[in-house]
């Protein structure tokens, strides 16, 4: 699929903002800062994208965009410890997230990002083994792999790898980097699964 034709359908704060629940759809989860709308510009070839989510306002909004004539939809969702907002923000985010995830029946697969130098957060756990347990498909972006060597980056992946499986958790792990163009073939074979193109 051509990923790059895509474009921004709406931002939601709450499940019933969300666009039918129809179709397919993927969404984008991370700590902030954690690499999320460079992987999404990176995978889509758009400078820009995703910086709607960054703007004063649409932090704690998820995003959703359609691909390729409605073939499916990218969700992002809001970068979770986003230090600007408060507590109850966060916490009415958190609230709103779990409702979507729970009740979004066009919701196929959860690409998480995480920084390869800080993989398995807290956060990054609890989202592993609720999309485990909703029976959805997990792509697991390492990302700023650049900023290790390929050797340190693969000993990552291995122990992701080994801490995922005793928890009895499936996912596709890929060292990835927005700047240096790793790890998009992986990631794009991914999504073209999902969407069955
Ligand atoms: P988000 O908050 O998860 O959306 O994170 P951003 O995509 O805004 O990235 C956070 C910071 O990490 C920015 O300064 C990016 O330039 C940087 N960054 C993101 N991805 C990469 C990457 O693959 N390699 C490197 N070296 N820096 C990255």
């Amino acid at each position: 699929m051509n990923y790059q034709n895509i474009e921004f359908l709406t931002s939601a704060e709450t499940p019933v903002q969300c666009p039918p629940d129809i179709g397919r759809e993927v969404a984008f989860a991370g700590r902030s800062n954690a690499g999320k709308s460079s992987a999404i510009n990176s995978l889509t070839g758009h400078k820009k994208l995703a910086r709607t989510s960054k703007t004063p306002g649409r932090t704690q909004l998820m995003n959703f965009f359609v691909l390729d004539d409605e073939v499916g939809r990218i969700v992002d969702l809001p970068g979770y410890g986003y230090a600007k907002v408060s507590k109850a923000v966060q916490a009415r985010w958190q609230e709103n997230l779990d409702l979507y995830l729970r009740s979004r029946a066009s919701l196929m697969a959860i690409v998480l990002i995480m920084d390869i130098r800080h993989p398995l957060k807290p956060f990054d756990l609890a989202m592993l083994d609720w999309s485990s347990s909703a029976g959805k498909d997990i792509l697991i972006l390492l990302t700023k792999a650049d900023k290790l060597s390929r050797n340190a980056a693969q000993q990552t992946a291995a122990k992701v790898r080994a801490t995922l499986k005793q928890r009895n958790v499936s996912a596709t792990i890929v060292p990835f980097s927005s700047t240096e163009s790793t790890g998009q073939n992986e990631a794009w074979a991914f999504l073209d699964t999902i969407f069955d193109v």
